[in-house]
């Protein structure tokens, strides 16, 4: 098949080319055909010189290089070329940096489009650094309207000549030559009839040489499909791969459940209920479980992880519980036994700083079943850990590891049942594409008797008047948090913000008691002030985002966010969660320097009109792109090359159901109609994104 040749024999690569597009991750046909154009240049995206006024933002002109000067300036060294456009028109092209390197590859006359921002350089029109493609004999062409695709390029690619015109050459020979060998379709006809799809083989000549716009955004409608269609189908197949590998098959009902559930002093919820079920049906199944259970701050799955790790424990294995942090680790540890002492189950606690003697008792413990479950951090899952027989591994907030910290964990035990927890309420669209191997549970509201949040925005002005809501609140024996933030680059001077917060508070409220804990507090210096916090002992907690998660204090009723304007709508709203937990009426006062910032107040309104985390954060999504959701990509979002995580959330669910639906009909993609697709699967993309999903 061509598509899986190697391009060392294609005309115009050769062996030289071939090895540094190699690095570049285009080793085959495929691969090259998938090198999409970074842009694309027509007459209608080019802009006259004439027309340019500084602060245009980015534009695309056309022109030919007439002078090129290296001048030594007063600062920093500098090149200058001048461009000049067919009506006369002249902009200054500048360069700071790699100026021999664009002095060597520029030439005078030579025809070059250029990409940039337009702005002022010494009182001259100018664009600093462009983004520079020699359009070389397409010149002419391009008058006629054809529109020119442009490649990414890098110093490697130049260094060998691949430039956009060679890009253009190559695969302007390969489609010409060997596009009848191509495959006219790879997805099954059915599903390209349906969704009223371009053809594979138009589609990825459309990309490449494209007769017009409407026909190149036909091609990229049909790729995006096709790119989201085979990351739904590969998480599918994962999900399916999953409910085939052996597990414990855990007896259900289990008594100890039904026990821990009639010891509670509330009923449980609807969703609480529902998920309990899920994870019964899962754990009884004799497959692997891999269960996610999204429910907002408050909504009680702490109950809900307690019932699983008890179906395990019912069952003669162990239970363990991971949380991110130690505080929030100590807080389930304490919770635990609390409920489950009286039950006579035995709990354990392990984290990484605890001392040498006491470590070793709990690691005894835990490998001769003694310790029938384990709570802690991360310290869990190291090496040296032996559990007796490992049956339920809950992940408590589980975005905050990452998928590779989930996948090991894995590995302990003879595939234990998961399940992930997570407050984060994430779009549809998201789960779809981080979590669309895994089933899904959802807790949709909040216990009974909940009170909704008031949440008040004030600038700096109101100051006083924030004060005096703490005032009330501290009065009536309620408490305080006073959150500033922690930004790692400048913690420093944050915390120095807490601190002078902290003793300006005391000031303020000579009759309360104020206590201060941040991260770089020794973690039992840490866990102190917080349990004398839960205890009632301290009115007002002057805090960093330590508190962040999961600390449960129901007395707590009203929380003040210093800075607001730094955090990001999901963070605040779990902060926020931070309250409102017991029965009475809580407050949420939001302060923030919003004259630096204007766009941040309309981002913070957002919170003062809404509790309902999934309206935040499709909010957050749209305002920060999928890529910085979960602030790293390591959390294995995929990086898509054509779609978009929030332009597209449409086509991703219609990707998903496409993929279920194939699978229905022909789970092991058998059939003939199906032979194409199983096979460009196979090749091409199972195995390199499946990598980055291995989960389960
Ligand atoms: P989260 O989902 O944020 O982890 P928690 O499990 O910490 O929530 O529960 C929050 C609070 O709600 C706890 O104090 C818990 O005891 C209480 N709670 C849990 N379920 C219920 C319920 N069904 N009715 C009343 N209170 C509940
Ligand atoms: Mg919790």
């Amino acid at each position: 098949m061509m598509l899986t040749e190697g391009l060392t024999y294609f005309k115009g690569v050769g062996p030289k080319r071939a090895g540094i597009l190699g690095r570049a991750g285009i080793a085959n046909c495929r691969d090259l055909l998938y090198y999409f154009p970074r842009r694309y240049l027509d007459r209608t995206s080019t802009t006259a010189i004439w027309h340019l006024q500084p602060g245009d933002g980015e534009v695309t002109i056309v022109g030919r290089i007439r002078r090129i000067k290296t001048s030594s300036g007063r600062r920093r060294p500098r090149l200058e070329a001048i461009l000049e456009d067919d009506m006369g028109g002249q902009i200054m092209l500048i360069w700071f940096n790699g100026i021999q390197w664009v002095e060597r590859t520029l030439d005078a006359d030579e025809l070059v489009a250029v990409f940039g921002k337009v702005q002022t350089f010494r009182h001259r029109l100018s664009m600093i650094h462009p983004d520079m493609d020699k359009l070389g004999d397409d010149g002419p062409q391009l008058s006629t309207g054809r529109i020119i695709a442009l490649y990414a390029g890098s110093a490697l690619f130049q260094r060998v000549g691949l430039t956009s015109r060679t890009f253009r050459r190559i695969l302007y020979n390969l489609i010409k030559t060997r596009g009848l060998e191509m495959p006219e379709e790879i997805l099954p006809r059915r599903l390209v009839a349906e969704q009223g799809l371009m053809n594979w083989r138009s589609a990825v000549r459309a990309m490449h040489f494209p007769r017009s716009v409407d026909e190149l955004n036909a091609a990229r409608e049909r790729l995006k499909f096709e790119e989201l269609f085979f990351l739904q189908l590969m998480l599918c197949l994962a999900r399916r791969q999953r409910l085939r590998i052996p597990a414990l098959k855990l007896e259900q009902p289990v008594d100890l459940v039904k026990r821990f559930v009639r010891s509670l002093p509330f009923t449980l919820t609807a969703g609480q209920r529902r998920a309990i079920q899920d994870i019964a049906r899962d754990t009884s199944s004799g497959y692997q479980m891999n269960r996610l259970l999204q429910g907002d701050v408050g909504s009680g799955k702490t109950v809900v992880a307690v019932s699983a790790l008890l179906m395990g424990v019912g069952s003669g294995c162990q239970g363990a519980i991971m949380a991110p942090t130690e505080v929030l680790a100590e807080q389930h540890f304490k919770t635990l036994v609390k409920l489950l002492n009286p039950l006579g189950v035995h709990v354990g606690f392990l984290i990484g700083g605890q001392r040498k003697r006491a470590r070793q008792a709990i690691l005894e413990g835990i490998a001769d079943g003694t310790t029938q479950i384990v709570v802690g951090t991360h310290a869990i899952f190291q090496e040296h850990v032996r559990f007796r027989k490992l049956g339920v591994i809950v992940i408590d907030e589980q975005h905050r590891f990452g998928v590779q910290q989930r996948a090991t964990l894995q590995e302990k035990g003879d595939h234990p049942h998961v399940l992930l927890m997570t407050a984060t309420p994430i779009p549809r669209s998201l789960a779809l594409t981080i979590y669309g191997d895994l089933d899904l549970s959802l807790i949709t509201e909040l216990p009974a008797g909940r009170q909704p949040i008031e949440t008040k925005l004030f600038g700096e002005s109101r100051r006083s008047a924030m004060l005096w809501h703490v005032q009330r609140e501290v009065e009536k024996k309620r408490q305080a948090y006073v959150i500033y933030p922690q930004v790692e680059e400048s913690e420093k001077t944050d915390l120095k913000d807490a601190e002078s917060g902290y003793r300006q508070l005391r000031e303020a409220f000579r009759h309360a008691t104020v206590g201060l804990v941040h991260g770089k507090m020794p973690s039992e210096e840490k866990e102190a002030i917080m349990a004398r916090f839960t205890a009632g002992d301290i009115d007002i907690l002057v805090a960093t985002t330590v508190v962040e998660v999961g600390i449960d204090a129901p007395n707590a009723t009203i929380m003040v966010i210093e800075h607001a304007e730094r955090f990001g709508l999901s963070q605040l709203h779990q902060l926020r969660g931070r309250v409102g937990r017991g029965s009475h009426k809580s407050y949420c006062i939001l302060m923030a320097d919003y004259r630096q910032t204007p766009e941040a107040k309309q981002r913070l309104l957002t919170l003062t009109r809404t509790t309902d985390g999934f309206t935040i954060s499709d909010k957050d999504l749209e305002i920060r792109g999928g890529g910085d959701f979960f602030g790293t990509r390591q959390h294995g979002l995929p990086s898509f090359k054509l779609a978009d995580l929030v332009e597209d959330a449409g086509l991703i669910e219609t990707a998903r159901e496409a993929a279920v639906r194939l699978l229905e009909q022909d789970p092991n993609l058998e059939h003939p109609a199906h032979e194409t697709v199983r096979w460009y699967y196979d090749t091409f993309v199972g195995q390199s994104v499946g990598r980055l999903f291995r989960v389960g």
